[in-house]
Formats: structure tokens, sequence, C-alpha cells
């Protein structure tokens, strides 16, 4: 009987599925991860390796009031036997994957049953994809060698401003994150390539997003050995957005990194941009 060969494109079918959810959305890559773990590890793609399926009962055997379905153990990797009878055809295996009957074919409802199976076992992939509307980025580049580290950082500061207020027209709400953004530039002394990520709450649910790229050197010189001074070579790339969070995640997101909280949320927002 044809329910009792193996087909090839369960399998194939649910992994293509798994591609899908791997190119997808944070959540669905998350999800995706845990997914490829148990298709790694199944044997039987007809019953996931529940060892079990369920099927109808003869009609002639319905009346007895004790339903119209029974689960029976998995004709492919098993023996393919009645074992008891189901009011529902919404029936569990031992493992909490969801059986399928025995003539369901379908690699995509056995991927959504996996899906079920992983939420459930890790209820924290269960979370919302953070939702933004962002403004067009913006971007400054300076490169430049200075003696006067000091006046330089005042210009930075001032385009910096300009950007951000092309953004958000009021910049008194913009006062600490330019602040910050000049503590960031005044540091040339570290010679490893620098990147910061930097978040203002402007309004409720508008965030001024910038990350900086600090990638400044300093070298001491010294006029015939006499006066010493720094030659500092400017190499610094910021870029801005105006953010809107669109949901409760992508809110809690932004507040996070506002608030220098949480660095896996500062390189999950660095990700999108
Ligand atoms: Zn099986």
């Amino acid at each position: 009987m044809s329910y009792k060969i193996k087909k090839e494109s369960i399998r194939e079918e649910l992994v293509s599925q798994l591609a899908f959810y791997k190119h997808g959305t944070k959540k669905q890559q998350k999800i995706a991860g845990k997914i490829e773990e148990l298709v790694n590890t199944i044997h039987c793609f007809q019953c996931l390796d529940t060892r079990q399926s369920w099927y109808f009962r003869d009609i002639k055997h319905r009346l007895d009031g004790n339903g119209d379905y029974y689960t029976m153990s998995c004709a492919i990797c098993s023996t393919d036997d009645w074992l008891k009878n189901n009011l529902s055809n919404e029936i569990y295996g031992a493992s909490g994957i969801k059986l399928f009957s025995k003539e369901n074919y379908s690699g995509a409802e056995r991927f959504k049953a996996l899906e079920e199976y992983v939420i459930k076992v890790n209820p924290e992939l269960d979370t919302q994809d953070p939702v933004y509307k962002k403004t067009e980025k913006k971007v400054l580049i300076i490169k430049k060698n200075t003696r006067n580290l000091k006046a330089e950082i005042g210009n930075i500061i001032n385009k910096c401003q300009k950007m951000l207020r092309a953004h958000y027209g009021d910049i008194t709400a913009l006062a600490s994150l330019l602040s910050n953004i000049e503590v960031n530039i005044s540091n040339c002394e570290n010679d490893n390539e620098q990147e910061q990520i930097l978040c203002e709450e402007v309004e409720e649910n508008k965030f001024m997003y910038v990350k900086i790229k600090n990638n400044s050197t300093t070298k001491k010189k010294s006029i015939l050995g006499l006066c010493e001074y720094n030659k500092y070579k400017l190499d610094i790339n910021i870029i801005s957005h105006l953010l809107i969070s669109e949901n409760e995640a992508a809110n809690k997101l932004c507040k996070n990194i506002v608030n220098k909280q949480a660095s896996n949320d500062i390189a999950e927002l660095s990700e999108m941009f």
C-alpha cells in the first residue's frame, strides 16, 4: 500500500520551508535554528520520530461512541498497528509533536508542527519581531589631519547638529546624544576601530539612532626634539536615522539602548541598518 512507502518529498519540502525561515525575520531565524537541530536528528519524516500516526476508523465502527479516528504505530518506521481510538484527530505524540494522518505527506504542515513544538519547549522564542519605520540615512565622513583636536571636535559637533536637526528639528532633545558623540570622537588614542551605537528618545516612540565608526589615531611629534605636540589623524564615520518604533518590541529594544542596558540589543539593532 502506498502509505507504507517512504516519501523523500516530505523531508525536501520541510527543508525548503526551513531555508525560507533562515532568511526571514529575527524571530524566524531563531525558530529555524531550533528546528534545524531537530531535523538533523530526525530519522522518520513521516512521523517526525513520534513513531505514531492517525487514521479514520472504519465507518461501521464509528457509532460505538469511541470516536471517528484511531492512533496507529507509524507505517514507515514502526509496525503499522492500531493503538487506540480517538474522539479528535488533534493528537500529539509523547514527545509533544503533533501526529499526522497516515496519508498526509505535507512537508509544510510538518514544518508548522515542528515550529509549534519548538515554541512550546522554548517559550522565549515566541516574541514579537521589532517593527520600525526609519527616515533616510544621513552620513557624515571626516578624514582630516590636525594638531588642534579641540577646534576640530567643535566643527564636527556643529556638523552633527545640522545633520540631526534635518531629521528632528528640536535640537534641545538631542543634547545628551551630542555630548555622547563628543565623548566618542574625542577618543583618538585607541588604535582599534571602534563602533558605537547611540540612541536617544526624542518623543514617544521616536528615537534618534546614531552609529559612529571611529578609526582615528594620534602620533606624538616634536620640532627639533624640543617642542612636542600631537598630530591627530581623524577618520570618523557617523550615520544617523530617525526611528519610529511601531510595536512594543521595537520600543523596548530602543529604550534598552538609550539606557545602555543591553549589548545584545545593540548588536541586533546594528544588524538592521
Ligand atoms: Zn515513522
